[in-house]
C-alpha cells in the first residue's frame, strides 16, 4: 500500500467513525435524559469529519477552507452564546436553512465548474447535483422566511389572489430550468435556475402561518438533509451522504409526526394555509380575573390538577417555579400531571425540554392523546402561557384559522385557571374562547411571578411549615 492509498484509507475510516458518531448521537437525542451527550457525540463526529477532509488527497484552497471555518466558528459561537432562550427556534430555523444553502452552494459551484470546462459528468451525477441544488435553495430561502415570521419581523400569513397557481408556475419553471441545465450546461441557465429555486422557497413559505409553522420548519429540516446527501454523492463524500441521509430521514419522520399532531396532510399545509379564510366568529362573554391566593386555595384542596405549559412559560422561564409548585401540591396529596401539546411553544419538543431542564419526572408528563380523556375528571387545569393549543374554536368554528387542529381539551375540566400577562393573542393571532367560559379564571401577570406568588400562597396556607 503506498502513501496515497493509506491516506485515502484513513480518510474513509474517519468518515465511517464520524458517521457512527452521528448515528449514536441521534439515538441519544431520542430522550431528554441523554440528549445533551447526543449533541456532543454528533459534534465530535462533525469535528472528525471536518479534520479528515483536510487530508483528502489532491485537495486545494486550504487557506480559503481555513478562513471559512474560522469565520463560521466565530459567528456561530458568538450568536449561540448570546441568543435569548426564547429566540432559539428562529436560530434553529436559520441554521437549518444555512445547511440547505451550503448544499445548494456545492451544487452551484459544481454546475458552474462543469459549464466552464465544457465537460459534463454522468447524467446521474448531473441530476443529483441539480436536484440537491433545487431542494437546498428552497430550504435556504424558505427557512429565512420562517425565521422572519418566528422573529416577528414579517406578517405571519401573506396571501394574494391566484397564489397557488402562481407558486405552481414557479415550481414548474424551476423544474424545467433544472431539466435544461441537465440537458445543456451554461452559466446563464444555471443562474436562472437558482433565481427560480430561491424564489420558490420564499413563495412557498409566505402563505403558511396560523399553526402550520412547526410542520414547515421540520419539512425544511428534512429537505436540507436530502440536499446534503445528494451533493455528497456528487462530491463522492461518504460523510455527507450518511449525515444528509440521516437528517433527511429523521426530518421526514418528524414532519410526519408534526403533521399528524396538527391533523393536517403535508399537501394541505403547503397548499391550503390555515387562516386563509379570515379571523373566525366573534366570541361572547367576559374574561374573569382571579387572585393568586384564591387559585392556591383552589388547587390545594383539589384532588387532581393538570398543568398545561405553553410558549409563555418559555418566555417567563417559569418552569422551575412551576415544578416547585407541583411538588408542593404533591406533598399535600394532590395528584399533579403535566400535559404537553405536540406544537406547544415554538419548536418541536419545546415544552419537554423545559420541563426536563426543571427536573420534572417523565412519568408526570402526559401526551395530548393520553391526557384528553382525563380532563373531565380534573378539578383544576392550570394553563401557563399556553393559548392556541387550548383554544376550543379549533373544534367549534370552521371559519377559524386554526379549525381542525387537535387541542388539549382543558375546557372540559371542572375549573380552569389561565396565567398570562394580559389579553395578548398566541402565535395564530386569534381570540381564545376558553378565556371567556364560565369555569375559567384569568390570573394576569408574568408566568414566573405568578408561579412564585402561587408557591408563596401555598406556603402561607401550610402555615409556613415547608
Ligand atoms: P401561543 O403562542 O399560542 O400563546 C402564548 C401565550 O403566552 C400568549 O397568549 C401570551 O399572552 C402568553 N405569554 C407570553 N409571555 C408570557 C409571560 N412572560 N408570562 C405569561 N404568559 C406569557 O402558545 P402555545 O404554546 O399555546 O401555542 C404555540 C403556537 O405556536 C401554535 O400556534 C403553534 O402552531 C405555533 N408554533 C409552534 C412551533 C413548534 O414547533 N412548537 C413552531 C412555530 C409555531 P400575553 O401576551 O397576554 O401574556
Amino acid at each position: 500500500m503506498n502513501g496515497l492509498d493509506l491516506r485515502e484509507g484513513l480518510v474513509a475510516v474517519s468518515y465511517l467513525v464520524a458517521a457512527t458518531l452521528f448515528l449514536l448521537g441521534l439515538q441519544r437525542m431520542a430522550s431528554p435524559r441523554t440528549a445533551r451527550s447526543g449533541i456532543q457525540w454528533a459534534g465530535a463526529g462533525m469535528v472528525l469529519a471536518t479534520v479528515a477532509t483536510f487530508f483528502v488527497p489532491g485537495l486545494q484552497n486550504f487557506g480559503l477552507m481555513a478562513t471559512a471555518i474560522v469565520l463560521g466558528t466565530v459567528l456561530a459561537w458568538g450568536s449561540g452564546k448570546k441568543v435569548a432562550i426564547t429566540d432559539m427556534p428562529q436560530m434553529v430555523a436559520l441554521y437549518n436553512g444555512l445547511g440547505g444553502g451550503s448544499a445548494a452552494a456545492i451544487g452551484a459551484v459544481e454546475l458552474l465548474r462543469w459549464s466552464d470546462a465544457g465537460a459534463a459528468p454522468s447524467t446521474v451525477v448531473l441530476v443529483l447535483a441539480v436536484a440537491g441544488a433545487l431542494i437546498g435553495a428552497v430550504a435556504l430561502s424558505g427557512s429565512v422566511i420562517a425565521w422572519a415570521k418566528l422573529d416577528g419581523r414579517m406578517d405571519r400569513r401573506y396571501t394574494f389572489p391566484g397564489q397557488q397557481a402562481f407558486n405552481a408556475a414557479v415550481f414548474l419553471a424551476a423544474v424545467v430550468l433544472g431539466g435544461l441545465v441537465i440537458h445543456a450546461l451554461g452559466v446563464p441557465m444555471v443562474v436562472a435556475f437558482f433565481v427560480c429555486a430561491l424564489a420558490l422557497g420564499v413563495l412557498m413559505t409566505l402563505p403558511i402561518g396560523g399553526a402550520d409553522m412547526p410542520v414547515v420548519i421540520s419539512l425544511y429540516n428534512a429537505l436540507t438533509g436530502l440536499a446534503v446527501a445528494f451533493e455528497g454523492y456528487v462530491l463522492g463524500n461518504e460523510a455527507l451522504i450518511i449525515a444528509g441521509t440521516m437528517v433527511g430521514a429523521a426530518g421526514m419522520l418528524l414532519t410526519r409526526l408534526m403533521a399528524k399532531a396538527m391533523n393536517r396532510s403535508l399537501a394541505s399545509v403547503l397548499f391550503s394555509s390555515f387562516g386563509a379564510s379570515g379571523g373566525g366568529q366573534a366570541i361572547e362573554g367576559t374574561q374573569k380575573p382571579i387572585e393568586a391566593g384564591d387559585v392556591a386555595a383552589m388547587m390545594a384542596f383539589a384532588e387532581r390538577v393538570v398543568i398545561v405549559p405553553g410558549y409563555g412559560m418559555a418566555v417567563a422561564q417559569a418552569q422551575h417555579k412551576i415544578w416547585e409548585l407541583a411538588q408542593r401540591l404533591g406533598e399535600r396529596g394532590v395528584k399533579v400531571r403535566f400535559a404537553i401539546h405536540p406544537v406547544a411553544g415554538r419548536m418541536p419538543g419545546h415544552m419537554n425540554v423545559l420541563l426536563a431542564e426543571a427536573g420534572v419526572p417523565y412519568d408526570l408528563i402526559a401526551d395530548m392523546d393520553d391526557i384528553n380523556p382525563e380532563f373531565p375528571n380534573t378539578d383544576v387545569s392550570l394553563v401557563i402561557g399556553a393559548n392556541d393549543v387550548v383554544n376550543p374554536v379549533a373544534r367549534t368554528d370552521p371559519d377559524s384559522p386554526i379549525y381542525g387542529m387537535p387541542i388539549l381539551d382543558v375546557n372540559t375540566s371542572k375549573q380552569v385557571v389561565v396565567i398570562k400577562r394580559g389579553r395578548g393573542t398566541g402565535f395564530a393571532g386569534i381570540e381564545n374562547a376558553l378565556f371567556y367560559t364560565d369555569n375559567t379564571r384569568m390570573l394576569y401577570g408574568d408566568g414566573a411571578e405568578m408561579a412564585n406568588a402561587l408557591v408563596a400562597e401555598l406556603k402561607a396556607l401550610d402555615g409556613g411549615a415547608h
